[in-house]
């Protein structure tokens, strides 16, 4: 059984902690108690931290292709070997049933693994010249990344923020969530143990808009790499423009789900409710806004609310559960707001809609049915475990109220015709898109979004050109 680990923060290879710092509680989301004492850091730790940076920097920037694979398939290997520990201190500090978070581990392994092989493949090229003269283009690391992650993916989105500096030969200086710390701590510490220069990747915590304002301002940062909402998104992106940074903006999602009336509803049925209340809903790719053709609403309707209210909600440390307590306490209290706020507006509320028991952060798998437009849930990202179902008339509506937000990050379309499908790949403005599935991501595929959902990607080969500049050399 693994306890909670005791926390530090990772500066210049030493586990940093105690002194004056100030302290955040680390609290179980299942019974709402605190479980550790996370240090976080001041203003030296982060000059610190920055000056640690530009060493890794210049460190690794040497580093062979060799070097770099050897780092990020051991730490793939550590990972596999300390896959039951880390899933269970996720799931503490998370909520989220053991086995999503076994699953987090497997993201990384495979991205570690992935990255290790196209670490070989990161080509410049050579253009036609007259003999004599040459010119390259080249693909060079960009610098030290500040790479912001947040909690909803405590090993997986940690991974993504470390691996692709790592494997594009940059420093990085990581602030995970300060909810989920021994998560990042663990991913981080594989790394190092597999043989990672100390200078080269780093873990502090703080004051997030401290921690950010303070990285930002500093020339030593090449690039901000930031998951989280589109609202501190669009915030850090100002701070980042002082200093001409580039950037990486994995942001918020509505994520529309596109069911026509030629499927077998019972089978979608099944792939949509797994996916909408994998992780209680906080998901960026989540399928969100069920957009249902009229002839199937009410089965599909029906069918939702019918397993939403058989769907096992407990912690998730316990066998059988299916769907764990919300993450922190705002979640819960979210939920409240936009669905009373619904209600108000005349949705129907077909499942859940309440808190569950007096202990943690619960809340029941909930679906509405029937929501005006211009109720808050139909434009803010609900990020919580509720469905939200309406029915239209043909395929025109059903791609104009899939393009109606701002947002463009995941969406799903289920039909059968091969024609169709190919039409709403061109027409539906977004970063990936599920034809027929709930699976979009994948170490290989690159990840993000499109609109106010952000910009750049992760994982795939775009994930590690996002780490690098481009240089081209002219020999005359
Ligand atoms: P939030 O918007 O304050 O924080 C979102 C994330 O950004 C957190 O991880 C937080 O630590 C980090 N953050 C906040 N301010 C920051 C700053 N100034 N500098 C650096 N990092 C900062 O609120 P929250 O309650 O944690 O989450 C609420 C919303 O965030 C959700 O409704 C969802 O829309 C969004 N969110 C998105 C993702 C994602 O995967 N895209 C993940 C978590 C949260």
């Amino acid at each position: 059984m693994t306890d909670y680990p005791s926390l530090h923060m990772i500066i210049a290879g030493e586990k940093v902690s105690g002194g004056s710092r100030r302290t955040f509680d680390v609290v179980n989301p299942a019974t709402g108690e605190t479980i550790g004492a996370l240090p976080l850091a001041d203003a030296a730790d982060l000059d610190r931290a920055l000056e640690t940076a530009a060493e890794g920097f210049r460190i690794w920037r040497k580093s062979t292709p060799q070097q770099r694979a050897a780092v990020l398939q051991g730490a793939a290997r550590l990972l596999m070997e300390r896959q039951e520990d880390l899933a269970r201190i996720a799931t503490m500090e998370e909520g989220k049933p053991l086995a999503e978070s076994r699953i987090e581990v497997l993201m990384n392994v495979g991205l570690f693994n992935f990255y290790a092989g196209e670490v070989f493949r990161i080509y410049g090229r050579e253009l036609v010249r007259p003999t004599g003269q040459r010119s390259t283009v080249r693909h060079e690391p960009a610098g030290p990344v500040a790479a912001f992650s947040p909690w909803n993916f405590p090993i997986g989105n940690v991974g993504r923020k470390l691996g692709a500096p790592i494997a594009a030969g940059c420093s990085v200086i990581l602030k995970s969530a300060e909810e989920t710390p021994a998560s990042a701590l663990g991913v981080l510490q594989c790394l190092l143990d597999a043989g990672l220069p100390k200078e080269v990747a780093q873990a502090v915590f703080g004051v997030p808009d401290e921690v950010s304002r303070h990285l930002l301002a500093s020339p030593v940062i090449r690039k901000l790499s930031f998951t989280g909402s589109t609202v501190v998104g669009k915030h850090l992106l100002k701070l980042a423009a002082d200093n001409m940074l580039r950037t990486t903006m994995e942001l918020g999602g509505h994520g529309p789900v596109l069911v026509f009336d030629d499927v077998d509803v019972d089978q979608v049925l099944d792939t949509a409710v797994a996916g909408k209340y994998r992780n209680a809903g906080q998901v960026c790719v989540s399928p969100t806004r069920f957009i249902v053709q009229e002839n199937v609403f009410e089965k599909f309707r029906d069918g939702f609310a019918q397993r939403a209210k058989a769907w096992k909600v407990g912690n998730g440390l316990e066998d059988g559960t299916q769907m764990g307590p919300m993450a922190n306490p705002r979640r819960p209290d979210a939920m409240e707001r936009l669905i009373g706020n619904a209600k108000e507006s005349g949705a129907r509320l077909d499942a859940g809609g309440e808190r569950i028991g007096n202990q943690g952060f619960f809340y029941a798998p909930s679906v509405l049915s029937e929501i005006p437009l211009d109720a808050e849930i139909m434009n803010e990202e609900p990020f919580g475990p509720v469905a939200l179902i309406n029915p239209y008339k043909d395929e025109e509506a059903m791609v104009a109220e899939a393009n109606r937000l701002p947002y463009g990050l995941a969406a799903y379309a289920w039909t059968n015709d091969v024609k169709r499908q190919r039409r709403l790949a061109d027409e539906i403005e977004t970063g990936m898109l599920g034809i027929n599935s709930h699976m979009i991501g994948g170490a290989d595929s690159p990840f993000g979004g499109v609109k106010w959902s952000g910009h750049g990607s992760e994982d795939g080969p775009e994930g590690i050109l996002a780490c690098m500049v481009t240089k081209a050399v002219h020999e005359g």
